[in-house]
């Protein structure tokens, strides 16, 4: 038995056989072919690129009969690369004059390709320069016999398996089938990377961080991935794999009790009540909103409608989006934040840097990419409008860091209503509008900022990152990750200060909202709202409901006179501890 340890990314315990997916950056020798041995050589790149088309076409008929013509084209695009006879014929003509090996010719010319298509000023064709590497990297594995687990044949395991990988992304962990994937461990990526928040939601079991972990699994190996300690057990022994059965059951009881708070309010004995919302990433996850009691979506992430597809969602399929889940909740409010790509949200269709040049478009996303691009942020505004009508929506920008970007969105808003004014397309003329606190400027300028909207909402995700200079994706400074930092702490009870000062409403919408050993402490500051992922809710609503507002704001007091976070989560631990030793349990 071996203990591998990462980072905690979503809660839960799975069992099962791993499927590794090793890194995609072969390596490729120079190698020599003798004369006699160049035509089978010739005859072997054929053959990959005949075993590669027939991949392809299976993945294309599958995508455009499951998820839509639209989709189905990236992959007709990569079949005629396939068929592209100049690339082929470069190819074989250099096996034959160089006498070098196809995988050796094939990279070089990859890579070629690759780099030309990249330098181009244009953001269809540099799109252009991944479909090669994708398509080229398929043939090189056909060529280097490497068995290929890919995400998008992850959903077609033969078995539900736990998968490790070097690295996920926001968009592939997003289409997983929690059926088919029971967990999943990565080398890299922090806590509150978008992968995690996604696997939250999906509730899929998730470690991150583990550093060489494709290096040192194997396929079909079998482990415990533990996603509340962020650790995974190589072939756990029987008494290992006992004990997480009965602490699954045990898990598993605890949940259906506090299940039963479902429809009491989140109201502390004292009569204070905070408005528990519900975070979404997909509309399919308004079932599990619901289900767990939510009063409403205090952060709907659209972005992810923007994500793994090759064209911009219309006005149209947007207004159907918003409103079949505003429809669903209504009366209660779903605020629906306007797009947030860029970061580790990529969206290739939008032409944004991908991985490799990230560190340099750290702050290129969201309301700036937004008011950059004006027309696309327009039709998502008009959809929202439009979907306000006998809905709750309201509108939240995020990434505000100055007054400017705040006026200038709403600018832009007020466009928007005046186009549907002139055509006579009804919306809610009352819808509020709230800006996003998670730039550190932002919560200095809070007074500034609180003229022009009627909620904030404080992104902890971002807002730690930024003020204490910590890589949300990093697993190396994943332990200065500090959501009780005494920085984070004052920063929270300003903005909570300024907003109620200005008549606004204060909620939270980053993880912190979800950490249960934080709960006391929001509640004491003053928190009007808390939106957490749908199967965080239920045990924040417990807390909430056994404690008492007017101990919560000493327990708040003493905590921001804490001169370090572990300090101060050391005091909000134990003082939880005390409020309610007792677990709600099931039939309670
Ligand atoms: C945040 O930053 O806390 C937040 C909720 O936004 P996101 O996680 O989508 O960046
Ligand atoms: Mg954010």
């Amino acid at each position: 038995m071996e203990l591998l340890k990462g980072i905690p990314a979503a809660p839960g315990i799975a069992a099962g056989k791993l499927v590794v997916l090793k890194r995609a950056d072969y390596v490729v020798h120079r190698r020599e072919i003798a004369q006699a041995d160049l035509n089978p050589e010739i005859e072997r790149f054929r053959q990959a690129l005949s075993n590669t088309h027939t991949e392809i076409q299976e993945i294309y008929n599958k995508v455009g009969s499951e998820i839509g013509d639209a989709e189905s084209q990236i992959f007709q695009a990569h079949l005629l690369l396939l068929d592209d006879q100049i690339f082929i014929e470069e190819i074989v003509g250099r096996i034959r004059q160089e006498r070098l090996s196809a995988e050796y010719v094939l990279s070089d010319v990859l890579q070629q390709y690759v780099s030309a298509f990249s330098r181009i000023d244009d953001a269809y064709l540099k799109e252009r320069a991944s479909d090669i590497d994708d398509i080229g990297k398929r043939i090189l594995r056909h060529l280097l016999g490497i068995p290929h687990h890919s995400l998008q044949n992850l959903n077609e395991l033969s078995e539900p398996s736990i998968i490790v990988a070097h690295d996920l992304t926001p968009s592939e962990t997003a289409v997983m089938d929690k059926t088919k994937v029971l967990a999943f461990a990565t080398d890299v990526g922090g806590p509150t990377s978008h992968t995690a928040i996604i696997a939250k939601s999906l509730e899929i079991p998730a470690v991150v961080g583990l550093g060489d972990a494709t290096e040192r699994l194997n396929d079909g190996a079998r482990v415990i991935v533990d996603g509340y300690k962020g650790v995974v057990y190589l072939e756990p022994d029987e008494a290992l794999s006992r004990e997480y059965k009965e602490t699954e059951k045990r898990l598993a009881k605890l949940e259906r009790g506090l299940l039963q708070l479902r429809d009491l309010p989140s109201e502390s004995l004292d009569g204070r009540c905070v408005n528990l919302s519900a975070n979404i990433e997909l509309p399919e996850e308004v079932s599990s909103v619901i289900e767990h009691g939510a009063e409403g979506i205090g952060l709907y992430r659209t972005e992810f409608l923007y994500m793994n597809r090759k064209e911009l969602p219309d006005e149209e399929e947007q207004l159907q989006c918003y409103q079949a889940v505003a429809r669903r909740l209504c009366p209660k409010p779903v605020i629906i934040r306007t797009i947030d790509l860029g970061g580790d949200k990529l969206a290739s269709l939008l032409a944004l840097p991908d991985r490799g040049d990230m560190e340099s478009y750290r702050g290129w996303r969201a309301i700036r990419f937004c008011l950059a691009h004006p027309g696309i942020f327009k039709i998502q505004l008009r959809a929202i409008l439009r979907a306000s009508v006998h809905c709750n929506i309201q509108i939240m920008y995020p990434m505000i860091s100055g007054l400017e970007e705040l006026q200038d969105a709403n600018g832009l808003l007020e466009e928007a209503k005046q186009e549907l004014r002139d055509q006579e397309i009804p919306f809610d003329e009352h819808l509020q509008v709230g800006a996003m606190i998670e730039v550190p400027s932002a919560v200095l300028a809070a007074d500034i900022l609180a003229k022009e909207v009627s909620f904030f909402s404080i992104g902890t995700n971002d807002l730690i990152q930024y003020a204490l200079a910590v890589d949300r994706l990093n697993e190396k400074t994943a332990y200065l990750y500090e959501p009780t930092h005494p920085a984070i702490l004052r920063m929270i009870q300003h903005v909570v200060k300024v907003g109620h000062e200005n008549n606004l409403w204060v909620g939270m919408c980053g993880e912190m909202a979800a950490m249960p050993a934080c709960a006391l402490l929001l509640l004491g500051l003053g928190m009007d709202e808390l939106s957490v992922s749908a199967a965080a809710l239920p045990e924040i609503k417990r807390i909430i409901r056994n404690a008492n507002y007017e101990q919560a704001k000493l327990v708040a007091e003493k905590a921001l006179s804490f001169p370090t976070g572990k300090g101060v989560l050391e005091y909000l631990q134990t003082e939880l501890k005390k409020l309610s030793p007792e677990p709600v349990e099931e039939g309670a």
